[in-house]
């Protein structure tokens, strides 16, 4: 590299090179004693003055050029300009020039006058030794080598031709390769110089970017060697990480300085394991990425990538914030809002983690729960109710199964998973008492609630836990449960399975019988009590399937209700009803059984008047039966779809009456023009007197009320005898008079009692 004239080189480059001239004030010291006492030794050899003249000389210089030296030090490099820098350097110049022209002048002189060994030597060696020592000293400055060297030999050439010695020519022309030498010599030291302070300052300024750019990083960053010990940390990491100053930390094995952050302000005591473990995994590789957790205000994300040289780099960023909009997500996944119970899914994880955690599991078991007529609940009495309600059979439950994993599952399914070290049995007690306990009253802002549960409950392998597989097996004994009438708790039974399946399957092909119009309708005649006149129909659904021949109503409409289609057979019954009625007598009604669900919204009453104005068959003669059981669950709605039904002219009928729970204290308050008496009061009446008794007194009630009465279920003479006796009934069903019939034969019995008239027989039986 070539150097750059002074206007060209940087400032700092010729400050630098202009110092170094100024920085040898000792060697100057040095130089000067060995002059001065050189010259004083050749004086008083010689005893000539020219001599002390110049010693004298090199403590003038000396002392003018200690004084400059002191100046340079003490004046304030940082503002001087170019200029100021080249006056310095002129300065030292004039001064270094002068020393040099003081021992080129005593030597020439010595060669030029004496013929002694000693001056000459003396002389020679003095001025030698300085002219090597220049490059050393003075390579900073161009004109201070060439004028140095200049001034020192010009002196020594001049008096050795004046000499007239030949020889001494011959070598003072020698000193000419010598001065050119001295220049190229300093000349690349120069350059030396001139690249090292040049480099040493670009890398100034590199260190500096990287020292702005690393401080200014958004993340916190800690470059560690092979031994884990701190080679760089930024700012952040400092701040992120309590570790106090940072240039303090070079060289500190980052697990102390982590535990000293962490003493001070994190945790407070050692860095817990987990984070030692993350740590350990990110610096050896196994890991490149990890969240740790210090504390609920500190979560910080790692990612680690290795040096090629060994060591790590590992960069971090705070996702305190994220971490815990993190949580909370994740607790609204988890749990529940309403009852802060565990959902499906994570039930499903905490099960398998009370697996793998309880190694003495002995016998596992799962308890399905499901609240009875819950819908009817939110129907009746409103949502917040029936959302009340679910947090209390919540908190309930969690008392009663303290200890076991407890979940909410969809709305009013609630399960447990219960383990047990002693063994199955006594297991099951305590899951069968969890759910006896969890039945009963439930009292919620002065409303009281009395609560049943459905259950299934199921032993499980903890080893191969499946909760997909279970959940199945559970649904189905819980369905056993419901199916059998609510509040019980079923054991699943491998045939479950199978009856399911089938369940499924009768389902599918009652839905295909529903939509082809497959369901028939046979009609059972009402006569009046002596058997002289049919005063009314019940019709009732007929089905039957294609393989399986003649499946029961009980069984159907059961079905259809669970599959919430039963509104579709009422629909179709109604209006084949209605239609087969408007071809009979005038004085013969027809009566269609209702569902539970046809109560619930007021398309029945659409229903009813769409198949009545097609017919043409009189509101008067269409009765409509309802069960006790449907009024109860759905009062408010029923009664007014009911109230609605009879304004319209249709007569009401209660239908099974006597066996709903509390059928004889509200019958003033249903909206009903005619109880059916079910069939279970009749049976034994005439074998056991106090039913008799009973029989009489329910129907003396409904008379009371101006309530039509119909006995259904008469089979045999001796009954029909004993319920005319006591006058019990206004109308008698029973086979005693006749089976339900196929609407051609109803249509041919009704045609011949009309035929045979008042106090013919009437009847099939
Ligand atoms: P239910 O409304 O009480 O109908 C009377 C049932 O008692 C009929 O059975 C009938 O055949 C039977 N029965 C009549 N007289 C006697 C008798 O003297 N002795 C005995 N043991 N039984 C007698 P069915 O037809 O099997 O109907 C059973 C139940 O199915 C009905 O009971 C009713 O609750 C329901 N059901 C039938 N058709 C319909 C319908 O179209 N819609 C709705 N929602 N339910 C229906
Ligand atoms: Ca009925
Ligand atoms: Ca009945």
């Amino acid at each position: 590299m070539k150097v750059r004239n002074t206007i060209e080189t940087p400032k700092e480059v010729q400050l630098s090179l202009v110092s170094s001239l100024f920085d040898n004030s000792s060697t100057l010291l040095k130089g000067m004693v060995v002059h001065i006492l050189a010259y004083a030794v050749v004086f008083h050899k010689t005893g000539d003055p020219i001599y002390l003249l110049v010693s004298l000389a090199f403590m003038v210089v000396f002392a003018s050029r200690i004084l400059l030296f002191r100046r340079f030090a003490r004046a304030d490099k940082s503002t001087l300009t170019v200029a100021d820098i080249r006056r310095w350097e002129i300065r030292y110049v004039i001064g270094a020039a002068s020393t040099a022209a003081v021992l080129g002048i005593g030597c020439g002189y010595s060669i030029l006058v004496y013929e002694d060994t000693f001056v000459e030597l003396a002389s020679v060696a003095v001025a030698m030794a300085s002219m090597v020592s220049i490059v050393g000293r003075n390579y900073g400055s161009r004109l201070a080598v060439n004028l140095q060297t200049f001034a020192c030999c010009a002196p020594i050439i001049v008096g050795a031709f004046l000499a007239n010695d030949p020889y001494k020519a011959v070598l003072s022309a020698m000193l000419i390769p010598f001065m050119l030498t001295t220049e190229a010599m300093a000349k690349s030291l120069r350059e030396f110089l001139h690249e090292n302070v040049v480099a040493s300052r670009d890398m100034k300024t590199i260190a500096d970017r990287f020292d702005t750019a690393l401080n200014n990083m958004t993340h916190g960053l800690i470059m560690l060697d092979t031994e884990n010990r701190i080679q760089v940390i930024n700012r952040k990491a400092c701040e992120l990480l309590h570790l106090g100053e940072r240039n303090r930390l070079k060289g500190y094995d980052l697990d102390v300085a982590l535990r000293y952050g962490v003493r001070h302000t994190v945790v407070g005591g050692s860095l817990p394991g987990m984070i030692q473990r993350q740590l350990t995994q990110l610096m050896d590789g196994s890991l490149s990425r990890a969240v740790m957790t210090f504390s609920d205000d500190l979560v910080l994300e790692f990612s680690a990538s290795r040096r090629p040289e060994g060591g790590v780099v590992l960069i971090f960023e705070d996702v305190t914030a994220r971490a815990s909009a993190e949580r909370k997500i994740l607790h609204m996944v988890r749990y529940d809002s309403l009852t802060g119970l565990p959902q499906r899914n994570h039930f499903a994880e905490l099960v398998a983690e009370r697996v793998s955690e309880q190694e003495d599991i002995a016998a596992a078991a799962l308890l399905l729960l499901d609240v009875d007529g819950f819908r009817h609940v939110n129907d009746t009495k409103g949502y917040t109710a029936g959302d009340r309600l679910l947090v209390a059979i919540g908190q309930r439950l969690q008392q009663l199964a303290h200890g076991e994993v407890v979940g909410h599952l969809v709305g009013d399914q609630f399960i447990v998973f219960g383990t047990n070290r002693d063994g199955l049995d006594s297991l099951i007690e305590r899951l069968r008492r969890i759910h006896a306990d969890l039945c009963g009253t439930y009292e919620l802002d002065g409303m009281s609630f009395r609560v049943s549960f459905s259950a299934g409950c199921m032993a499980v392998d903890p080893a191969v836990a499946s909760m997909e597989e279970w959940q199945i097996k559970l649904d189905l004994a819980l369905f056993e449960s419901k199916s059998r009438g609510g509040g019980r708790l079923t054991f699943f039974a491998e045939e479950m399975d199978a009856r399911y399946v089938e369940r499924q399957r009768l389902q599918d092909d009652l839905r295909d019988a529903i939509e082809n119009g497959a369901l028939s309708v046979a009609y059972q005649p009402m006569f009046l009590p002596d058997g002289s006149r049919i005063a009314c129909c019940e019709a009732l659904a007929r089905w039957i399937h294609p393989t399986k021949g003649s499946i029961p109503p009980n069984i159907f409409i059961p079905l259809a209700e669970d599959m919430g289609i039963a509104a579709h057979v009422t629909h179709l019954i109604v209006d084949t009803a209605c239609h087969a009625a408007a071809a009979w007598p005038e004085n013969v009604a027809v009566s269609v059984n209702l569902s539970v669900q046809d109560l619930r919204t007021d398309t029945i009453l659409q229903v009813v008047r769409d198949a009545l104005s097609r017919s043409g068959l009189s509101a008067s003669r269409l009765h409509l039966e309802i069960t006790e059981t449907s009024l109860i669950e759905e009062l408010a709605t029923a009664r007014s779809i009911l109230e609605a039904l009879r304004a319209m002219g249709i007569t009401i009928a209660i239908d099974d009456f006597g066996t709903g729970f509390s059928s004889l204290s509200y019958l003033d308050s249903l909206p009903a023009d005619v109880v059916k008496i079910d069939r279970s009061f009749v049976r034994n009446i005439t074998g056991d007197s106090r039913r008799l008794k009973l029989l009489e007194g329910i129907v003396n009630l409904s008379r009371q009320l101006d309530l039509k009465i119909v006995i259904e279920g008469v089979e045999s003479k001796e009954q029909l005898a004993l319920i005319n006796q006591h006058r019990c009934a206004d109308l008698i069903q029973g086979y005693v008079y006749s089976t339900p019939q196929s609407a051609e034969d109803i249509s041919n019995l009704l045609e011949r009692t009309r035929k045979k008239g008042r106090g013919g027989r009437a009847y099939v039986a």
